[in-house]
């Protein structure tokens, strides 16, 4: 628990349905553990993430598969009304992510870099920074209190270094809860076994479930061996040189100048699974 005792909260604000658990799906579940409170949220409304399957019918699907991914951990959830690869950032958007934030009173926010590869996400990474300052000026939004004190903004990993590269300000060991990040993703079944290995060109699908399960630990698993060097550095800052080899499953989260910029008793409070010690 926090330094109040109250638990903390974590928004996670995905531009797609399944992006705050590919993502961040680790450090969900880990919040979820230590009995604080975690808000999963698609901008958009995932109707463009599917090769066969189009507009409504895969709103609802990807709606129901966002509610299992969600429930796997106790979650909350929400599937937001934005399309699908048609997202800017807009003034309407900016105030709806500020109406979001100050309603959901988050600790830690978590979203894309501008940096990112889709333009959803460019575009809600640069929405949510250009709403942060704003979340505390009560003449925008007034329908919504402001806030008083700012949450700490961070950014979900990405591979982009143009025009500068994702910097790993925190470094969360998930093998604890690998399980469920796995459960998360399997929840999204339209999404990591018909549309993503469709659209990397994948070979054809297991079958049957327990095939699935396995199809996906190793795809994710490759995943994260490939970002793994990237993070050694700050794996040795953050846990030692003894025990960096140990972690070999981890989600990275850079955090932003945009919000609060947490000292490090700051960071172990909001990242409470990071061993105190040597960080
Ligand atoms: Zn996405």
């Amino acid at each position: 628990m926090s330094e109040s005792s109250e638990p903390l909260r974590l928004l996670i604000l995905g531009a797609h349905p399944d992006d705050a658990e590919y993502a961040a799906g680790g450090l969900a579940a880990l919040y979820r553990s230590f009995g604080h409170v975690v808000r999963m949220v698609s901008v958009t409304n995932g109707e463009a993430g599917h090769h066969k399957v189009f507009g409504p019918k895969l709103i609802e699907r990807r709606k129901l598969e966002a509610a299992n991914a969600a429930s796997v951990i106790g979650a909350e959830h929400e599937v937001g009304d934005e399309r699908d690869g048609r997202l800017w950032n807009t003034e309407a958007l900016r105030e709806r992510l500020i109406r979001m934030i100050r309603s959901f009173k988050p600790d830690l926010v978590l979203s894309h870099r501008p940096q990112d590869y889709h333009p959803d996400h460019r575009n809600l990474g640069q929405a949510v920074i250009d709403a942060a300052y704003l979340l505390t000026v009560p003449a925008i939004c007034p329908d919504v209190p402001y806030l008083t004190k700012m949450p700490v903004f961070g950014a979900l990993f990405d591979k982009f270094t143009r025009p500068c590269p994702f910097e790993p300000t925190v470094v969360v060991d998930i093998s604890p809860v690998w399980d469920r990040k796995l459960a998360m993703l399997e929840a999204h079944e339209s999404q990591f076994f018909e549309w993503l290995p469709h659209n990397m060109g994948k070979p054809a699908l297991p079958f049957n479930k327990e095939q699935r399960r396995k199809f996906l630990n190793q795809w994710m698993t490759d995943l994260a061996t490939n970002i793994r060097p990237a993070l050694e550095p700050s794996i040795k800052r953050i846990y030692g040189r003894d025990m960096a080899d140990k972690i070999q499953l981890a989600e990275a989260f850079e955090i932003s100048q945009y919000g609060t910029e947490p000292d490090k008793a700051g960071l172990l409070r909001l990242f409470p699974m990071i061993p105190n010690s040597p960080y």
